[in-house]
């Protein structure tokens, strides 16, 4: 059926329409990125038990402040163990010695929530497939099968984790590697949609001996150096709760900005356990800008909230930065705040959507 469209011409008159509401979609976005504080390139609607907000309550928390948001579940759920815990539910996974596992309803659920939202507050969202397995060389294939499901939805992927503090080790089954065929599966398939990446993986493990190479910085640079075709941002610029950053983070990550081979990746900001210590003194918060600086271009602010209850509860991340927007020049924060977002997620939504139009049959189109 698909070939029989493609052979008489039809599918050609339904995707101009659909190319059209697409601009109209992404028109607002660009219109309004002067009144709004940030745009959010990192954040969980659900937590890990899979509850959060409902839709329109968070788009009431993004309010005036939030224009567009890049929305996820999380996809490790926490396992309640009544074995281990009994009645003390744990909702998040330090709360419990119970394992996590992956749970792909996630982007149904999250695809579900975005198609019941108007046209107009769709465009604010970038919906993002998380629930697949990183070890398991079918990852790929649910993706694909996420995008044939839900074509119109979805601009990324992410975000995934590989190696994480506390959580790599608590997911049942393979432990997650950087080296494994099934992530460049992934990638490779990523590449092929124009899907953008959001990687969470830590630069080096907890307690970390200081001066020492961090565990993961030759890893992640072969992984990025494979996927040249790829727009990946790497989370929390491979910090975590633990993970600080060492002596020669900056130049560490100084040194992927400055190598044209990794023009493709770019830095998220997100978390307040990162934002601790990037704000952490004045001294912080002036490295941290004069990279900015230097780099305007690959650096994107984002929350990290998940399941937030209120705006306040929302948005704290962005109060906790205020030293570093102080530090930034208008445009450098401008571009932070905003415009890196619109630019990457705007690129990245087109390319899906011309991706789905030659290999998925839209729903109506016939
Ligand atoms: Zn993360």
């Amino acid at each position: 059926m698909r070939r029989a469209l493609m052979l008489c011409g039809c599918r050609l008159q339904f995707f101009v329409p659909i190319a059209v509401l697409l601009l109209i979609g992404a028109a607002p976005a660009h219109a309004q990125s002067n009144e709004f504080k940030f745009n959010d390139a990192h954040f969980h609607l659900t937590n890990n038990v899979q509850e959060g907000p409902n839709i329109r309550d968070f788009l009431n928390m993004m309010g005036s402040k939030a224009g567009r948001v890049a929305l996820f579940g999380v996809p490790l759920q926490q396992e309640w163990s009544y074995r281990v815990d009994g009645d003390r539910t744990p909702t998040y996974y330090l709360h419990t010695d119970a394992p996590l596992y992956y749970y792909s309803f996630t982007d149904a659920w999250i695809a579900m929530a975005y198609k019941s939202l108007a046209r107009e507050q769709q465009a604010r969202l970038d919906p993002m497939i998380t629930g697949f397995n990183p070890t398991d060389m079918y990852a790929a294939d649910h993706i694909r099968r996420v995008l044939e499901t839900f074509p119109g939805v979805f601009t990324g992927i992410g975000e995934f984790t590989i190696h994480k503090e506390f959580v790599s080790a608590k997911i049942s089954g393979q432990v997650a590697s950087l080296e494994d065929p099934a992530l460049d599966r992934i990638l490779d398939f990523a590449a092929e949609v124009g899907l953008v990446v959001l990687i969470h993986n830590d630069i080096d493990v907890p307690f970390a001996k200081e001066g020492s190479e961090p565990a993961y910085l030759h890893q992640i640079k072969g992984l990025f150096a494979r996927h040249p075709n790829v727009t990946i941002i790497w989370a929390h610029m491979g910090l975590g709760r633990l993970v600080r950053p060492g002596k020669s983070h900056f130049a560490d990550i100084e040194a992927i900005l400055r190598d044209p081979n990794f023009n493709h990746v770019y830095f998220d900001i997100s978390w307040d356990e990162v934002a601790k210590y990037l704000v952490a003194t004045p001294e912080a918060t002036q490295i941290t800008a004069d990279l900015m600086r230097r780099y305007p271009d690959r650096f994107l602010f984002g929350t990290d909230s998940a399941a937030p209850k209120d705006e306040p509860q929302y948005s704290k991340v962005f109060s906790v930065y205020k030293p570093l927007w102080q530090s930034l020049d208008a445009q450098t924060s401008r571009n932070v705040r905003l415009q890196n977002y619109e630019r990457i997620f705007d690129e990245a939504r087109r390319k899906v959507r011309s991706w789905e139009s030659a290999h998925v049959l839209v729903p109506g189109s016939n």
